[in-house]
């Protein structure tokens, strides 16, 4: 019997918690997988006493769904959509709809949007962020694909998702794989501002000296400014926790990081569309670097940095100015990510609402923050804002933060600290506010060498040839 209001593929952490919340909410879910004795597993003890049903096999499932049928795909992303796809496509009907919710790529979910489309199903790409808290108690859904499903499962997918005030962190992003798209450029911003934070961490730590208690108290306080976010809360946290034997545990942590891609894939997509988002870029790299451990182990031995220099100046003024490079960073980070977002916009024909973007990501994921309000405020004042350093309250910002800024990464390149995020925030900053830049040699050296050509600044769109060695 037909009575299920929808159904989820993939009983791992985010699927089963998926499940409850969705139940929480009053829709009645069939849950499926692979391994079926993980159905019975489930009904017997998390979803116990719940509306969850289960299914034995995939035709079972099917005929337990209400129409059109509703089905979300929480699997590992890759190959196991699509084998599960293939399986679903001759069991479903024309209107139904197929939801990816893992981390697919998003040229992958554009692909199985238009091959589902010629056979009239409809198929949402979503992204979910906030990791299994998020994802039992209210994440943040960035759905995107075959837009006529939008209507048969908003209500779903925004009485889950987490809410700020009454605001759900959930809406249509757009056609085919923009929902995709915005969930890795969100993971991209995410390794940007972790990144951030462990640049501001290792100058309280290496330049101003300060202790566990100390920084983690910096934090808290920071936490009740402009930079109040999710990460910055959960530093201070860290910074505090100590070990069973009384002493903190942060220090002992080994300095190599991981990486599950998404990071990546953003990095590639800049470069791919021409897109200067350097800070995501660097946050990357700045990973890769951490995990050649042992190569550094050796380079610690042998390659020299500044001798003797000492941090000399006023304690609790330098803190306050990394709090202010901090913040003007991510500024420049997030001005990035949403450079890129349009870029993809214009690349593939998505006609993206910038405000609910950041609007998701206002709460429910880890780079929830009150920062986020601010930049819907500022799409709300411009939906057509071409960079949010062009807002007033963004350019005042980083206006505010500036001389601090600039002494942050002065010092630190004194001191020799590495903070690859601060100093390529800046670094674009300056680029972004200069008429004019350097270009106009690398232009005439590549005429020199290639004769690529060149535009005179007062005749735009005409490419002419010098012969600079004047040899015929
Ligand atoms: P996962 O470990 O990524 O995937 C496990 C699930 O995928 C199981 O149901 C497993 O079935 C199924 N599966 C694996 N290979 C399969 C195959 N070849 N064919 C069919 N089914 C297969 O689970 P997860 O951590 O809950 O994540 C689910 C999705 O959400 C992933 O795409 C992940 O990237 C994304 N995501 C995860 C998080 C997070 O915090 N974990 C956050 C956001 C998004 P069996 O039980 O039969 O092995």
């Amino acid at each position: 019997m037909a009575q299920a209001d929808i159904a989820l593929i993939g009983l791992a952490v985010m699927g089963q918690n998926l499940i409850l919340n969705m139940n929480d909410h009053g829709f009645v879910v069939c849950a499926f997988n692979r391994t079926v004795s993980k159905v019975h597993d489930f009904l017997n003890n998390e979803a116990k006493g719940t509306k969850v049903i289960g299914a034995e096999s995939l035709e079972d499932m099917v005929s337990k769904l209400k129409k059109p049928r509703r089905i979300i795909l929480l699997v590992k992303a890759g190959q196991a959509v699509d084998d599960f796809i293939d399986k679903l496509v001759p069991l479903l009907e024309p209107g139904d709809i197929i939801i990816d919710g893992g981390n697919s790529e998003y040229r992958d979910t554009t692909r199985r949007c238009k091959s589902l489309k010629e056979k009239q199903l409809l198929f949402v790409g979503s992204g979910v962020s906030g990791g299994e808290e998020g994802a039992r108690y209210g994440p943040s859904l960035m759905p995107g694909g075959h837009k006529d499903a939008w209507p048969h499962i908003k209500e779903i997918f925004q009485s889950i998702a987490a809410k700020v005030g009454k605001e759900p962190c959930c809406d249509w992003v757009g056609d085919e794989g923009a929902g995709h798209f915005v969930k890795m450029v969100h993971n991209g911003i995410e390794y940007g501002d972790m990144q951030l934070i462990c640049e501001a961490y290792h100058l309280m730590k290496d330049v101003l000296c300060m202790d566990h208690d100390e920084m983690a108290q910096a934090f808290e306080q920071w936490n009740k400014t402009e930079l109040d976010s999710f990460l910055i809360e959960i530093t201070a946290n860290i910074l505090k926790y100590k070990d069973e034997d009384g002493t903190h545990l942060l220090p002992k942590i080994r300095d190599s990081a991981g990486q599950k891609g998404t990071g990546k894939w953003t990095a590639i997509s800049a470069l791919e569309y021409g897109t200067p988002v350097t800070l995501i870029g660097e946050a990357v790299f700045a990973r890769c670097l951490s995990s050649l451990k042992d190569e550094r182990v050796q380079a610690s031995k042998s390659l020299a940095g500044p001798q003797g220099v000492k941090f000399t100046g006023n304690k609790a003024q330098f803190l306050e100015d990394i709090k202010k490079a901090l913040y003007a960073s991510k500024i420049i980070s997030y001005a990035q990510g949403f450079m890129l977002l349009r870029q993809a916009a214009v690349e593939f024909g998505w006609s993206l609402n910038y405000g609910a973007i950041a609007l998701m990501w206002r709460g429910g994921c880890i780079i929830r923050s009150v920062f986020l309000g601010k930049i819907k405020e500022a799409f709300d004042r411009n939906a057509e804002l071409q960079s949010l350093l062009l807002d007033n309250f963004f350019s005042k910002a980083v206006q505010d933060c500036q001389e601090s800024w600039r002494r942050v990464v002065s010092t630190g390149v004194q001191q020799g600290i590495p903070m690859p995020c601060f100093t390529t925030a800046l670094s674009f900053y300056d680029g972004y506010r200069h008429e004019m830049l350097p270009a106009n040699l690398l232009q005439a050296q590549r005429d020199y060498f290639g004769a690529h050509t060149y535009e005179l600044l007062s005749n735009p769109g005409k490419f002419i040839h010098t012969n600079w060695t004047g040899h015929g």
